[in-house]
C-alpha cells in the first residue's frame, strides 16, 4: 500500500558527504533499520493520537536532537505541539492512498543535513499507518460521543468532560460553572408544528448555545430539549453573564416554519458554581434545581444556585 510523505524544508540541503565510506554507510543503514524496527514496535503500543506523537517525538528527539514537533490536521481541528520551536525547520504532508492525514513539522537549533532528512523521512514512513489508525479511532470515538441531531457531545461525552474538568478544578483550584438550559414549552412546539420542526428548533438552539459560549466552554445535549454547558475557569460573575447571553440569544432566534410563520422560542437557564465540599454530581443537581426555579418563576429567565455553607450539600445525581 502506498504511503506518501511529501516534503517542504527550509533547511538548505547540503551536498552529500562524499567522504563517507561504504562501510560507514552500511553501519548507518543498519542503525537506521534497527531504529525503525524499534520505533515500529513502540508505535504499536498505543492507538491514541497524543500518546502516539509523544512516543514518536521522544524517539526522534533522541535520534536527531529535535527541539519541537507539531502535528496539524485543520479539517479535523487537531493541533498537537510538543517541545520548543527552534530556528531550523522542515515539514511534511502525510498521506496514505489519497487520504490526507495531516501536516507534521520539526524544528531544532542546527540545520538538517541531507542524511538526517532522509532518516527523518524513513521514520515518518513508520509513523503513517499507526497515525491513520489513531485518526480513525479518534473519529469513531467522537462519533460515539456526539449527538447526531445537534453535533454536540452526548451524555457519555459529558460524563468524561465533567470528570476531567472536575479533576482540573480541584487540582489547580480553578473555577467551574455548570449551566442547564431547557427549551420552554417545547411540547407545545412539537404539537403545533410537528416533530420535524421540533428537531429543527433543537438544532437551532444548540447552534445558538455553541455560538454564544467561548471555545473552551463545552456544550452537551443532556436530554431531549435540554442542554448542559461546562464553563471552566469562569468566575460566578462570568457564568451569570454567559447564562444571560445564552438566554437572550435563544429568545432572539428568528425561526420560521415551512409556511414562513415565526416560531417563538425561549429557554430557561439554571446555573451552579463550584464551591468547596461539593462533588461533581451535586454541581449538576444544583444547576438542575436552579433551572426548576427559573421554570417556576415564569420561564425565559436565568436562576443561579445560591452557595451557602458547603457542608449543607450532599446530593447525588448520576450523569
Ligand atoms: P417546560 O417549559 O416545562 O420545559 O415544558 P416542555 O414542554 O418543554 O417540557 P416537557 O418535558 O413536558 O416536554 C419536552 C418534550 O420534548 C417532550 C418530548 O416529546 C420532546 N422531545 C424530546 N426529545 C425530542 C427530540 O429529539 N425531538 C423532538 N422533536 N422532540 C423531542
Ligand atoms: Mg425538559
Ligand atoms: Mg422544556
Amino acid at each position: 500500500m502506498a504511503s506518501t510523505v511529501s516534503t517542504r524544508s527550509n533547511s538548505t540541503r547540503p551536498t552529500r558527504r562524499e567522504a563517507a565510506t561504504s562501510t560507514t554507510k552500511s553501519v548507518e543503514q543498519d542503525l537506521n533499520a534497527t531504529a525503525q524496527l524499534k520505533l515500529t514496535s513502540l508505535l504499536q503500543t498505543t492507538i491514541e493520537l497524543e500518546p502516539l506523537f509523544e512516543l514518536f517525538f521522544g524517539q526522534m528527539q533522541h535520534l536527531l536532537k529535535l527541539g519541537s514537533c507539531q502535528f496539524q490536521n485543520e479539517h479535523k481541528n487537531i493541533l498537537i505541539k510538543l517541545g520548543t520551536a527552534s530556528t531550523h525547520s522542515c515539514d511534511y504532508s502525510l498521506n496514505i492512498q489519497q487520504q490526507y492525514l495531516g501536516n507534521i513539522s520539526f524544528s531544532r537549533k542546527q540545520r538538517f543535513s541531507s542524511d538526517e532528512l532522509g532518516q527523518l523521512e524513513a521514520m515518518l514512513g513508520t509513523l503513517v499507518y499507526p497515525l491513520r489508525n489513531a485518526l480513525n479511532y479518534r473519529d469513531a470515538l467522537n462519533q460515539a460521543l456526539s449527538d447526531p441531531l445537534t453535533g454536540l457531545g452526548n451524555r457519555g461525552a459529558l460524563e468524561n468532560a465533567l470528570e476531567h474538568q472536575w479533576q482540573m478544578a480541584q487540582r489547580y483550584e480553578q473555577d467551574l460553572g455548570v449551566l442547564m438550559i431547557d427549551i420552554d414549552f417545547f411540547k407545545r412546539i412539537n404539537d403545533t408544528y410537528g416533530h420535524d420542526i421540533g428537531d429543527y428548533v433543537i438544532k437551532s438552539v444548540a447552534e445558538s448555545i455553541n455560538a454564544t459560549t467561548r471555545q473552551t466552554d463545552m456544550a452537551f445535549r443532556y436530554g431531549g430539549e435540554e442542554f448542559l454547558v461546562l464553563l471552566n475557569k469562569t468566575t460566578p460573575l462570568g457564568s451569570t453573564i454567559i447564562a444571560e447571553r445564552i438566554r437572550e440569544n435563544i429568545a432572539s432566534l428568528q425561526l420560521k416554519d415551512s409556511q414562513g410563520n415565526s416560531i417563538n422560542v425561549t429557554a430557561s437557564v439554571g446555573g451552579s458554581h463550584l464551591h468547596p465540599g461539593i462533588d461533581k454530581n451535586t454541581l449538576v443537581k444544583e444547576a438542575d434545581e436552579a433551572l426548576y426555579r427559573a421554570k417556576e418563576a415564569g420561564r425565559n429567565r436565568v436562576e443561579f444556585h445560591e452557595n451557602e455553607t458547603a457542608s449543607n450539600h450532599h446530593g447525588h445525581l448520576s450523569v
